[in-house]
């Protein structure tokens, strides 16, 4: 090639990459005009197709930092394991010139607040998007020896793989695109909690306060299936204590008071209140009382979970519970508990998000459905206090909470570049849930 020839070559290779940069950029941010609509966007030629490659590229260094999470195995109960799984986060944020902060707490895991991108969003009125996700598992120590890490028949397995260390992964490589792209223009906060599995008390309240300043919640729950969840059940605890009277079963039986046959009907009482039509479910999963065969029991106790699809059935199902009177008057019964996740309902702005999430797709070249579900996340939380929340944004897999735990690598590309569209093209002015 001659001098000349390289010139024009290399003027026209440059033209090139500046024209699908600017379509890279103003494909993905022409969303952001104020009252732009779903379907100007679609006019807008998002390259899809190059965030996907980009996903496939780094495909390796994603599972690598999955294996590289999973093998700090990381129960919620085991604060240290939970911090030092948390710490590998950390440093990878580090990497990626994260805005590190660590919210400690005494008993549990940390909460590790990550944020990414100007402080300054483009424009300036964006508010951050939240990216929501746990470290802990609820898998022991030890349970690699029997579950190892590995990819076979297509999947990586091990525990905490699907739930939800992989995606963890994919937000961190979703966020790694966006800055080697230069299309990190708002302000991305990346929140992991170490006690989710038990409950989220103690980062109930961080999750709340970094979710009122941002525009739209995405949690990293593994998908429903190949759906993203729109709605999710909320769910109350009941512990239900019956004192009695104890007696000699042969001798003084008239004298005692069976603590174990008045639990009996406050069980089938509570059990009724299930109403499937109505997505209301009471189940009894725990019980225990009595000391011999020859005692009357002066002790029986429950512990009995309810979940719920609207928030109006919270307080109903308390004001029931609180209710509950023994059938002997010479019993007492004795009911603790509450709502603790409210529900996630299926709200405009979450729609709204998960229309914009399934045309996405649609050019990424899969049919993304939407899904409700029974099973709880912190996206309960948010969801519950009006910011648009949509769920089940991490990996494809299945056995949550089981021994084949494991992940689809075949989805994580994909999925990975949908989150990256979705971080960068949610509308800057979204409303709030109405
Ligand atoms: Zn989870």
């Amino acid at each position: 090639m001659g001098l000349s020839a390289l010139v024009t070559f290399s003027v026209a290779c440059l033209a090139a990459v500046v024209r699908i940069s600017i379509v890279l950029i103003s494909g993905l941010f022409g969303e952001f005009k104020k009252g732009s609509r779903m379907s100007e966007r679609m006019d807008s030629k998002i390259p899809m197709r190059a965030l996907l490659a980009g996903a496939r590229r780094k495909q390796p260094s994603l599972i690598a930092f999955t294996r590289q999470l999973v093998l700090a195995e990381s129960p919620s109960d085991d604060k240290a394991a939970v911090d030092a799984c948390l710490a590998l986060a950390a440093a990878r944020g580090s990497q990626l010139g994260a805005r590190v902060k660590i919210h400690r707490n005494p008993n549990f895991g940390n909460a590790l607040e990550l944020r990414f991108g100007p402080r300054k969003s483009t424009p300036p009125a964006a508010k951050p998007i939240l990216l929501l996700g746990h470290l802990d598992t609820v898998w022991p120590l030890g349970s690699l020896k029997s579950m190892p890490c590995r990819l076979s028949a297509g999947r990586l397995w091990g525990p905490g793989t699907l739930d939800m260390k992989a995606g963890v992964a994919m937000a961190f490589t979703a966020i790694e695109m966006l800055i080697e792209a230069d299309l990190l223009r708002r302000e991305i906060i990346l929140l992991l909690n170490g006690d989710e599995e038990i409950g989220s008390t103690a980062s109930r309240p961080i999750t709340e306060a970094l979710a009122k300043t941002c525009s739209a919640v995405y949690v990293l729950e593994p998908a429903q299936g190949l759906a993203y969840k729109t709605a999710r059940k909320g769910i109350g605890n009941w512990r239900i204590d019956v004192k009695g009277i104890a007696a000699h079963a042969g001798v003084d039986f008239e004298k005692g008071a069976n603590a174990i046959r008045e639990l009996a009907r406050v069980i089938e009482t509570v059990s009724v209140w299930t109403n499937l039509s109505r997505g209301l479910t009471v189940s009894v999963g725990v019980a225990g009382g009595g000391t011999k065969t020859n005692v009357i029991p002066a002790h029986a106790w429950a512990e009995v979970e309810a979940r719920i699809v609207r928030r109006a059935d919270g307080p109903r199902f308390e004001r029931k519970f609180a209710a509950i009177k023994p059938v002997d008057p010479r019993c007492t019964v004795t009911v603790a508990g509450g709502i603790n996740r409210p529900p996630m309902e299926r709200r405009p702005g979450t729609v709204r998000l998960f229309r914009t999430a399934q045309a996405l797709a649609r050019e990424l070249g899969f049919t993304l459905n939407e899904a409700s579900t029974g099973g709880g996340s912190d996206g309960n939380f948010t969801a519950a206090l009006g910011i648009p929340t949509l769920d089940g944004m991490g990996a494809v897999g299945e056995g949550a909470h089981a021994r084949h735990e494991s992940v689809l690598v075949e989805h994580l590309a994909p999925r990975t570049a949908l989150l990256a569209a979705m971080l960068a093209s949610w509308p800057a002015h979204s409303s709030p849930q109405s």
